[in-house]
């Protein structure tokens, strides 16, 4: 198991936890998307926290989060489950934008995500298996991502939180580590765990500073968590794409009768490709005159 999760509590169970290491999922989608630096980093942050934010669900529940900044990245999306399996896309992913203040730390400039993602808005969508999903959304703090799901978390959730995403990627922009954490604190936690907590923050490495220095999940959260870190739950993380054949006919369905017979005229085929995988469907036009059948039907 490369990319995996921990959660965990701590202080009586009044502080949630969680941590992880995504490097390999957030290079399969760097891959996939012909991702440069900055959208490597952007795409890898909002599919860090939809990690953490999939395994808080249950069953068959789903997250997607959407950045829409009206920075030249564009619109950012990831989707999660609460296995573990991660997917996600950067409309404009070969953005490059000069290094915002010129500091090197580790084998690379700091990237400047927030003027890729400019201002905007966040939004969490959750798939409950409900009528309606459930959807929050908040202003854009600064871009940045890490910042955005802090102020989300404190905004639409009310739940006072620490967090850390990161991706480094290295000079000939791959992806060399990736990861990140959540801490959520409960109600009752005392005023002295909250400035342990706080301190710890404030002085704490980058979290690819220390996944690079060979530091696991587990030794993240003790780092950071006064007094015993109980460990209750080690997921797997990893790409998986949901995307078929069928899900994209059906999708050409319900372009309607009218259209699907305009597309069979003029072009006699069909050829989509999935935002998510890369993964490119093709319909010939027999096939495209079996769909138009179907949506007769409709
Ligand atoms: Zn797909």
């Amino acid at each position: 198991m490369n990319d995996y999760l921990v959660r965990a509590t701590a202080l009586d169970g009044k502080l949630r936890a969680f941590a992880c290491i995504t490097t390999e999922l957030v290079r399969e989608l760097s891959d996939r998307n012909n991702a440069l630096a900055l959208a490597s980093a952007a795409l890898g942050r909002t599919a860090t926290m939809a990690a953490i934010m999939g395994v808080m669900l249950k069953g068959k529940e789903t997250v997607t989060l959407q950045i829409r900044g009206d920075g030249p990245l564009g619109r950012i999306v990831a989707t999660a489950d609460s296995e573990g399996h991660v997917r996600g896309y950067v409309e404009n992913p070969q953005v490059e934008l000069p290094p915002n203040d010129g500091i090197v730390f580790g084998d690379v400039e700091k990237l400047d995500v927030g003027s890729a993602v400019g201002e905007g808005f966040l939004f969490v969508i959750k798939d409950l298996g409900l009528k309606e999903p459930y959807i929050g959304s908040v202003p854009l703090a600064t871009g940045e991502i890490g910042d955005d799901f802090l102020y989300y978390f404190a905004q639409s959730e009310q739940t006072p939180s620490a967090l850390g995403l990161g991706v480094l990627v290295g000079k000939d922009q791959t992806v060399t580590q990736a990861g990140g954490f959540l801490l959520q604190l409960l109600p009752g936690v005392s005023d002295e765990d909250i400035d342990y907590i706080e301190d710890q923050i404030k002085q704490f490495p980058h979290v690819t500073t220390l996944l690079e220095k060979g530091h696991t999940p587990e030794q993240i959260l003790q780092r950071l968590i006064p007094g015993e870190v109980n460990f209750n739950d080690k997921v797997e993380i990893r790409f998986q794409c949901d995307c078929s054949r069928d899900r994209f006919a059906r999708g050409l369905i319900s372009l309607g009768e009218a259209e699907l017979v305009k597309i069979v005229e003029e072009d006699k085929q069909a050829e989509l490709s999935c935002h998510f995988c890369g993964e490119v469907y093709h319909f010939n036009e027999a096939e495209l005159l079996g769909l138009v059948t179907d949506a007769k039907r409709d």
